[in-house]
């Protein structure tokens, strides 16, 4: 075949696409249940609002993002992530004068040139939830609780939930040189990544996954232990407020995220078994980034959550995905004549709320029932010349083998009672 869909997309075919909606209604339903309201910023932005906020020397925009010149000489960047730009609308229209914290959720596309695997696509969707204006370690426990609570309602079992506290600038100021001080005398052994990191983001030294890299991990400062007294009572706040809700936690003491903007508290979602492509939900604080948009000092908080993640990880813990429902009724029209009163009846029983379709083509009754079988109706209802004389329709059971007649005006109702659209489902 000449085309294929690019190198790490894919299609969502119907049966996927069915099991995604249902994710993305139990997500939503939550979200909104806590207040989180829906948004949909568009697919693109100035490229330089994700090098301000994301950080200009971060994986994802130096590697990763997907920039281009439009016609008009515009640089735009379609979206490696949704936080920028839900804190970009947020300032544009006003949201700062509106009661605090406004609260948002969204369902997005994400586009990063990654290495393509399982789990990790250059396209790939994220539901996220966003709450911008209060800073209170009950709304870090109420916006990781959502996270939480998302992926126990969906039926994923076996997830453990880490938190950490990274600080802010005025925190890493009293703990970066430490670190780098433990970093230093390895320098050499450290893979090309890490030396890059020990200038740029000394702090992501402590998350490399490379083998070779580990054994200077151990042993690392933390910085736990280099939070002032305010961070870190934020830090214990959301601890508390956690386990007053019940929601299990573990500090990660080493987690820190692939973004320049997040301070203070970070966490991560992922299975208790899961490799390094199994983070589910990742989020955290980000209390600098709005004023680095041009907005007065605003806190915030939110995390991602990838929707095909979740979907393979349901898959891996045995939970078969419901396919696509067929639909309930096929109408068979048997000679030309019949096929005028079949399309009627198609019609009806689709304003009834009952999903109907025409058998098409001029093809044997034969053929037409072994067509309706294929598709998975439940019922097909024969429209021949002999039934238009008498008034009714064949109506076969297909599930149970049973037919009879049924008057023409008197189908819609009957179907309705058997199959509800949502019935077979
Ligand atoms: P990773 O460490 O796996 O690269 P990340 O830190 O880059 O993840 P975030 O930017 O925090 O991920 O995105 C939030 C969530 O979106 C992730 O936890 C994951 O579920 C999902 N995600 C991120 N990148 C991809 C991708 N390339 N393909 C599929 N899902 C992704
Ligand atoms: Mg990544």
């Amino acid at each position: 075949m000449k085309y294929q869909a690019p190198r790490g997309t894919h299609d969502v075919l119907p049966d996927e696409f069915v099991v995604r909606r249902d994710l993305v209604a139990t997500a939503e339903r939550l979200a909104e249940l806590a207040g989180y309201q829906p948004i949909e910023p568009p697919t693109f932005e100035d490229a330089d609002l994700f090098v301000r906020s994301v950080g200009a020397g971060t994986d994802i925009v130096e590697k990763e993002m997907y920039v281009f010149e439009d016609r008009g000489g515009d640089r735009l960047a379609l979206r490696p992530e949704g936080t920028a730009s839900v804190c970009r609308a947020y300032l544009q229209h006003g949201f700062a004068n509106r009661p605090q914290p406004a609260k948002f959720h969204y369902v997005l596309p994400i586009f990063r040139y990654e290495r393509p695997q399982a789990g990790r696509y250059r396209q790939h969707t994220q539901f996220g939830a966003e709450a911008i204006g209060v800073r209170d370690p009950a709304l870090d426990a109420e916006v990781i609780e959502l996270g939480w609570r998302i992926t126990e309602e969906v039926g994923l079992r076996d997830l453990r939930l880490g938190i950490n506290s990274i600080g802010d600038a005025e925190d890493r100021a009293g703990y970066v040189p430490v670190l780098r001080e433990h970093f230093a005398p390895h320098l050499e052994a450290l893979c090309a990544d890490c030396r890059q990191r020990y200038q740029r983001a000394p702090m992501r030294l402590l998350d490399c996954k490379q083998e070779s890299c580990r054994p200077y991990q151990s042993g690392a400062p933390l910085i736990r232990d280099h939070l002032r007294p305010e961070s870190r009572a934020h830090y214990e706040g959301v601890q508390e407020r956690l386990q007053a809700l019940a929601i299990p936690f573990e500090e990660w003491s080493t987690l820190v995220r692939g973004l320049d903007y997040y301070t203070h508290t970070v966490f991560e979602i992922a299975p208790a078994n899961g490799g390094s492509q199994a983070t589910i939900v990742a989020g955290g604080r980000y209390d600098g980034l709005i004023e680095l948009l041009g907005g007065r000092p605003t806190p915030g908080i939110g995390f991602g959550m990838g929707l095909e993640r979740l979907a393979l990880n349901l898959q891996a813990q045995g939970q078969a995905p419901e396919p696509a429902a067929p639909l309930p009724a096929l109408v068979i029209p048997v000679g030309a004549e019949a096929v005028t009163r079949a399309s009627q009846l198609a019609a009806d029983l689709r304003r009834a709320g009952v999903g109907a379709t025409l058998a098409f083509g001029d093809r044997s009754l034969k053929a037409q029932l072994r067509h309706a079988d294929h598709t998975g109706a439940r019922f097909a209802l024969i429209v021949g010349e002999r039934e238009l004389r008498a008034g009714v329709a064949e109506v076969r059971d297909l599930r149970r083998g049973e037919q009879r007649s049924v008057a023409l005006d008197a189908v819609v109702e009957e179907l309705r009672r058997a199959a509800p659209y949502t019935e077979s489902k």
